[in-house]
């Protein structure tokens, strides 16, 4: 807040915060860069009550955050973590660890933008059947990026794996919730890599202890970082650190389009990516 009156342009990545008063404060300000997708961090309203664009690049991190959920689904149906930390300390638990293959499995997209189609696409190649919910694009688009498309019920009650690709909003806050964990098949796993709050985890946590939910790959949490909470430490779970996009291809990706985006707009040429 003491420096932000000094600027015409600021780029921000998904943990600084700006609010209002950010706005208030840039009296110089003209355009917000967010290098990555979700604009969850910016409040666009006051963004636009302040005359000040928002723009984002929303297409640098597909493919990280797509590779990154393949990782969290074989993670999780292979217990690769756990074969891990055996070995480092010195057991050897090929005994105990029969894991089950993603071949033929039914895959359960909800969200079918660019990062559900991109594991779409790459979840094909493991011979899964995919449905795909999404309420907001047309059924055929859906098709076209190799999904079958279906209503939300009908995805909880037949998917083997169900990954979530939306925004957080107020139309996505704990989409999956204890209601939806009880229409799911016994021993389904669940994998995030959208954001935290779309899954109410208090929910997720009852569903594997009572092992309706088989396992869980969670990159994103309520609360980042979380500590070692219930969820966290749970045996079934496999997490990580908000690393979707952390890639060096992604990073350099998102640097690049963000910087062109904000200079763009600082000389009021057409915009690729104006979210406001
Ligand atoms: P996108 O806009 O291309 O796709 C999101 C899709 O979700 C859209 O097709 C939209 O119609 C659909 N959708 C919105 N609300 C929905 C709802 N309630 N139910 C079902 N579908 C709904 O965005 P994207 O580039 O594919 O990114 C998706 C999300 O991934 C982002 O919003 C962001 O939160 C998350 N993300 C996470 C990371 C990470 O580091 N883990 C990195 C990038 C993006």
């Amino acid at each position: 807040l003491k420096v932000v009156g000094e600027y015409d342009a600021m780029i921000v990545r998904g943990r600084t915060k700006v609010t209002q008063a950010v706005f208030e404060a840039g009296k110089k300000l003209k355009v917000v860069g967010r290098a990555g997708v979700g604009v969850d961090n910016i409040d666009l309203n006051a963004a636009k009550a302040a005359g000040v664009t928002v723009v984002n690049s929303p297409t640098a991190t597909t493919l990280a955050v797509a590779e990154l959920t393949l990782a969290l689904m074989l993670s999780v149906v292979r217990e690769i973590p756990r074969g891990d930390a055996g070995m480092k300390a010195g057991q050897w638990l090929k005994k105990e660890m029969e894991g089950t293959e993603l071949w033929r499995k039914t895959l359960g997209v909800i969200g079918f933008g660019r990062i559900g189609a991109a594991v779409a696409t790459r979840a094909a190649a493991f011979d899964m059947d995919i449905i795909g919910y999404d309420p907001l694009i047309p059924a055929e688009e859906i098709q076209k990026r190799g999904g079958k498309p279906v209503a939300l019920d009908e995805l909880l009650a037949q998917a083997d794996i169900i990954t979530l690709h939306i925004p957080l909003d107020a139309g996505s806050k704990n989409l999956l919730n204890a209601d939806s964990f009880a229409k799911m098949k016994d021993g389904v796993i669940i994998v995030c890599a959208a954001r935290g709050g779309v899954i109410d985890e208090d929910a997720l946590l009852a569903a594997l202890d009572s092992g309706k939910v088989a396992g869980a790959g969670l990159d994103v949490f309520v609360a980042e970082p979380p500590g070692v909470t219930p969820l966290v430490a749970h045996p079934k779970v496999v997490c990580v650190p908000h690393i979707g996009a952390q890639t060096k291809e992604a990073q350099i990706r998102a640097a690049d389009d963000i910087a062109s985006e904000v200079l763009a707009a600082l000389k009021g040429e057409p915009l690729r990516w104006k979210v406001a």
